[in-house]
């Protein structure tokens, strides 16, 4: 069996081996040592089992012939090339755009807990970032200091959220408020929607405001100069 250890983007593995179905080196006129090769492989998590592509770069010629001789007989690849990229690509943290400092760091660090498949504590750093969001939002100390339900509540009624989001937010609270409390093993799929809804929640509160806001000052600064305003369509030719 050829073998590659990658980071797999479906069961989150950090480097898992994979077996090699096809690359490029086996092709009849074999690339040159400095060539980008394409491969297919397959997880050996039994978990998993799902297919990726992959380009990888021999690190020197000496290491290309090695490695066509590993890929026509049997072994890993892993220390002989550079992995240039994966597809689909290795899953990153994703983050809203516009977040005030605070909730991205905390929000940055529940999505890299997540990615190191720790969903437990990924639960409770997304509640935590949502907790310091609804501080953020709320004008009075005295909201601040009211508990998480009762500041998302509140929010509602201040029209700073829609019922819609209201309700998403207690989800986030309910999921990620037993493993605060209790040793409970939680399942990849409940952090995954916690990150989900908290990821929609921080686009509606921070992000989409904050692009309307720069979208209606550049359509002022246009209006404001003429020179940079948008060139009107040349007449339709009558010819
Ligand atoms: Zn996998």
């Amino acid at each position: 069996m050829v073998r590659i250890a990658l980071e797999c983007p479906f069961c989150l593995e950090k480097r898992t081996n994979f077996e090699i179905v096809g690359m490029s080196t086996v092709a009849e006129e074999a690339p040159t040592p400095q060539a980008v090769q394409t491969g297919a492989a397959q997880c050996l998590n039994t978990h998993c089992r799902r297919f990726i592509a992959f380009l990888v770069r021999p690190l020197s010629p000496r290491a290309w012939e090695t490695m066509i001789n590993t890929v026509r007989g049997d072994g890993s690849i892993s220390s002989l090339v550079e992995v240039i990229e994966t597809c689909p690509e290795q899953p990153r943290p994703n983050i809203p755009r516009y977040l005030p400092p605070d909730v991205h760091s905390l929000l940055l660090e529940a999505e890299e807990v997540r990615l190191a498949k720790c969903f437990r504590a990924a639960c409770v750093a997304y509640r935590t970032a949502l907790d310091v969001a609804t501080k953020e939002l709320c004008a009075s100390g005295r909201a601040k200091r009211l508990k998480l339900i009762d500041r998302i509540d509140r929010l509602e009624k201040e029209h700073k959220i829609t019922p819609a989001l209201r309700e998403w937010a207690h989800t986030v609270r309910t999921i990620a408020n037993e493993p605060a409390h209790m040793p409970t093993v939680v399942p990849r799929e409940d952090a995954e929607e916690v990150a989900e809804i908290t990821r929609m929640i921080m686009k509606y509160l921070f992000e989409l405001p904050a692009a309307v806001a720069k979208a209606k000052e550049a359509a002022a600064e246009r209006k404001k100069d003429g020179s940079k305003a948008i060139p009107a369509l040349p007449a339709p030719d009558t010819e």
